[in-house]
């Protein structure tokens, strides 16, 4: 079969010829009905040299995954052949607390896990391929009716890691809150939606791109901005001066977390989702009284099951732009080019 493949650090990604895999006992085999690219993907395929992870290309690209159960491995029960599937991505120990309690993410075994830290396109074999590997039914979440893998794919990660940024700080966005989403690409116009389907709070969202702001407000943003010399003042006066309540930063660069410090509230969440590199200067009066600021990675199966729910009810759309498995490194080349509004999708 064709796949998309990460050969080495600081490299580009090649289609190449590879065998199909075939599921072994407690595995399952999924016929890929779309992958996602993820911005993550280019920093993989840029920002990284060997040591820099926990595990090393060569691997198919592709961590955001839906399909149809093609294969089941020994043992496995639950799932049909043809049977519609989104893939959770993040593949731990299973047996650890951590992964007892759902969150595999944060697993506290990586050494027990099918690879430390990651999962099928993060140090193994992804979906950018016509069939994907899963190491155990329980990555696996039925497509509720309504929801097809094209739609379901992007909610694997641009949906569930905002919506697991959000979730968290729920109890700060009550009516009278203002959300502040800065970066609309993938992950930043699903995190608009999950918002307004999740929460009464206002929101602000912020980008450099024209063509994103358009799609920030058509997925239900309040106000759009570009980023400038004002702009934390700008979301200051939306608010009647008292500033955000919850920021969560997809682009993670030195500017954007400094407009989160500058627009926050005393009290709220600064949730830095991008990887960019950046930082935040923590000093005693550089940031508002109480405001908390966390990283988070992805999301776990149950919220996946519920952002899947979101998506079948039409609160949840993914914005895509489809490509072949023959176009998916013209997909990447687009990303990087900032010329993809919403996700860009391989469907092979
Ligand atoms: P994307 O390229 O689709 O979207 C990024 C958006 O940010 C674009 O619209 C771009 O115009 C905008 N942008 C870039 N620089 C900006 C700036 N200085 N100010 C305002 N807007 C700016 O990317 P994506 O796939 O949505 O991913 C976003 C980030 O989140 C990436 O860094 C990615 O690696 C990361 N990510 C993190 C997790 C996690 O679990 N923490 C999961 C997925 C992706
Ligand atoms: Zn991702
Ligand atoms: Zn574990």
């Amino acid at each position: 079969m064709k796949a998309l493949r990460l050969p080495s650090w600081k490299s580009d990604p090649v289609l190449e010829d590879v065998e199909v895999p075939s599921p072994g006992p407690g595995e399952v085999l999924v016929q890929v009905g779309a992958a996602g690219a993820c911005h993550s993907d280019l920093h993989l395929m840029h920002d990284f040299e060997p040591g820099g992870l926990p595990w090393n290309p060569p691997f198919t690209l592709g961590h955001e995954n839906a399909g149809w159960i093609h294969a089941l491995g020994a043992g496995v029960t639950g799932f049909e052949p043809g049977q519609p599937v989104a893939v959770v991505g993040a593949w731990g120990c299973g047996t650890c607390e951590r992964c007892l309690d759902g969150v595999e993410t944060y697993c506290d075994r990586p050494d027990l896990a099918p690879v430390p830290g990651g999962g099928g396109g993060l140090g193994l074999d992804g979906g950018m391929a016509e069939y994907l590997l899963v190491p155990a039914a329980r990555h696996l979440v039925p497509l509720p009716d309504g929801l097809d893998p094209v739609d379901a794919a992007p909610l694997t990660d641009a949906g569930l890691t905002p919506y697991h940024a959000i979730r968290r700080s729920a109890h700060k966005l009550g009516p009278t809150a203002t959300a502040v989403v800065i970066g609309v690409g993938g992950l930043g116009h699903l995190g608009i939606q999950v918002l307004k389907a999740t929460t009464a709070a206002r929101v602000v969202a912020v980008d450099v791109r024209e063509g994103a702001r358009d799609l920030a407000a058509r997925c239900g943003a309040d106000l759009a901005l570009p980023p400038g010399a004002d702009l934390a003042a700008q979301i200051r006066e939306f608010t009647g001066g008292r500033g955000a309540d919850v920021v969560v930063d997809m682009v993670g660069a030195d500017a954007t977390l400094a407009t989160a410090a500058a627009c926050a509230r005393p009290l709220a969440d600064i949730t830095v989702v991008g990887i960019a590199g950046g930082t935040l200067p923590v000093s005693f009066f550089g940031l508002p009284y109480e405001a908390s600021v966390q990283t988070t990675y992805w999301g776990n199966r149950r919220e996946l099951v519920e952002v899947l729910d979101l998506g079948a009810r039409g609160l949840l759309r993914a914005e895509t732009t489809i490509y072949t498995l023959d176009d998916a490194v013209l997909a990447y080349k687009d990303l990087a080019h900032g010329t993809v509004e919403g996700r860009a999708v391989v469907v092979p």
